[in-house]
């Protein structure tokens, strides 16, 4: 498979050099030349696979030829052999046709384990076979932060910095991070928002010349080596539930439109039929879109689902794509609306594409925690503020004799104030989470400014070298 830009203007690459980058050298997203096609029987035995096998078959396309069969089955075992559930995705019934994935039995606790355990194995791989080295920089707000370090803590041709807002992000959060001592390993603590981070990252990744030089790449679900994992866990429930010989649909708790395009991509590759519930919290960009044609950001609002606080889904670019009909330069010519005027309008063709496949709610911190607080009151099981949004949206959306598979992203002890606010009881903390508290932390708090962490980030490179 090779990878084209969203914008149009890029030249065709291999799956590796995709992997070790992050944005088009034209300011696009990555995006494969076609969707490889699952057959009927293919997917109905996916059913019966275990997890590593179904991972296997739906990513081969997507790495080849770049990464040998026998070396991306061996990622595959070595990052799923880390989650503590033996089906590494758990599918559970709620009653009344809805289902629950449980995407969060990873180290961190959060469902970004699922793409960031495999993308730090295959980037191990990558490097190790080209003797390069790396340098991943990124900015979180809590659960990206700690699945990147976790992944590629201790590899000595990748360093890592992370950025987080100093402050801002929640204890456990924090210390997730900040407890790792590896040597390649910096976290910056930023005195700043996220937004700040964010800035201060895309001015450095979008500088051709130091990008270059330290061999710059990117975590974020930018990187398209993110979104391939991600596939898998749809097309594995979709088989379990019936699928492609039964319709299923899926609501999928949003914020940077990156695991919902992946539902969009098992679609693509003829996994299922069903619709794909868009979930928002107050931070409702994407149900505005869908609902109303324009794309148009506004500030961000602190909820009791922080990692969805986002007001730039940067993933929604490759739906425009598909949208569009493929048309780079109908996106890029968007996207230059969006930074000129502040916003950009939807074709009627494209909107009639999305219409088709999505649908969209928006599900406040109120309802949330309503639907949290009903669970455990039923004995059902304890949601996060992040997945009870999701299950929201299902009960809202739910078809008669369609399954609903609802995306648990998070652990419900990773949210304990929230969760507590909600029940009026604390979750259980998992002990290697609560073992945190006690641990040596190391960051280095650093002035909002992108000289500061050019400078930070130079210095460290030149220390691993
Ligand atoms: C990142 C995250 C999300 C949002 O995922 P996107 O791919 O950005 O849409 C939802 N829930 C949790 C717990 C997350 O960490």
């Amino acid at each position: 498979m090779r990878y084209i830009s969203t914008r149009g203007r890029a030249p065709a690459v291999p799956f590796d050099q995709v992997m070790l980058s992050g944005l088009a050298p034209d300011g696009g997203l990555y995006m494969p030349e076609a969707w490889p096609q699952l057959g009927a029987d293919e997917v109905r035995a996916i059913a019966t696979r275990t997890y590593p096998e179904a991972a296997l078959q739906v990513i081969k396309p997507y790495a080849a030829p770049a990464v040998p069969l026998p070396d991306l089955y061996s990622a595959i075992i070595a990052a799923y052999g880390r989650f503590e559930a033996a089906e590494v995705v758990p599918l559970t019934g709620l009653g009344g046709g809805l289902h629950l994935l449980e995407l969060f039995h990873g180290p961190t606790f959060a469902f970004k384990d699922v793409a960031l355990q495999l993308l730090g194995k295959l980037m191990d791989w990558g490097l190790r076979r080209s003797g390069k080295r790396a340098l991943i920089v990124g900015a979180t707000s809590g659960d990206t932060g700690s699945a990147a370090i976790e992944a590629l803590r201790g590899l000595a041709q990748v360093g890592v910095v992370i950025m987080h807002p100093h402050g801002r992000t929640s204890a456990i959060q924090r210390r997730q991070m900040t407890t790792v001592l590896d040597g390649n390993v910096r976290n910056i603590a930023l005195e700043g928002n996220f937004d700040d981070c964010q800035a201060i990252l895309k001015t450095l990744l979008g500088d051709g010349e130091l990008a270059t030089r330290l061999n710059l790449a990117a975590v974020n679900s930018i990187n398209w080596a993110r979104i391939a994992p991600q596939i898998v866990y749809y097309v594995v429930a979709a088989a379990k539930l019936g699928a492609p010989d039964r319709e299923v649909d899926f609501a999928v708790p949003t914020g940077n439109f990156g695991d919902v395009f992946a539902g969009y991509c098992a679609q693509a590759m003829g996994a299922f039929r069903g619709r794909l519930i868009v979930a928002t919290n107050e931070n409702d960009i994407l149900y505005r879109t869908i609902e109303t044609g324009r794309y148009e950001p506004r500030g961000v609002v602190e909820t009791t689902s922080p990692s969805m606080d986002i007001q730039v889904s940067s993933n929604f670019e490759r739906l425009l794509f598909e949208a569009s009909g493929r048309d780079g330069a109908l996106v890029a010519r968007l996207m230059a609306d969006l930074k000129g005027q502040g916003y950009f309008d939807l074709t009627p063709a494209m909107r009639a594409f999305i219409a088709a496949r999505f649908a969209a709610e928006r599900v406040t911190a109120a309802d949330a925690a309503s639907q949290i607080a009903a669970m455990a009151a039923t004995g059902g099981p304890l949601l996060d503020p992040h997945s009870a949004i999701g299950v929201v949206a299902g009960h809202r959306r739910r078809r008669p004799g369609v399954p609903m598979v609802c995306l648990a992203t998070a652990h419900p002890g990773k949210f304990p104030d929230a969760v507590q606010q909600a029940t009026g009881v604390p979750p259980q903390i998992p002990a290697r989470l609560a073992a945190l508290e006690t641990m040596e932390e190391r960051y280095d708090v650093l002035p909002n400014g992108t000289q500061a962490v050019r400078a930070y980030i130079e210095a460290f490179a030149k220390d691993r070298n």
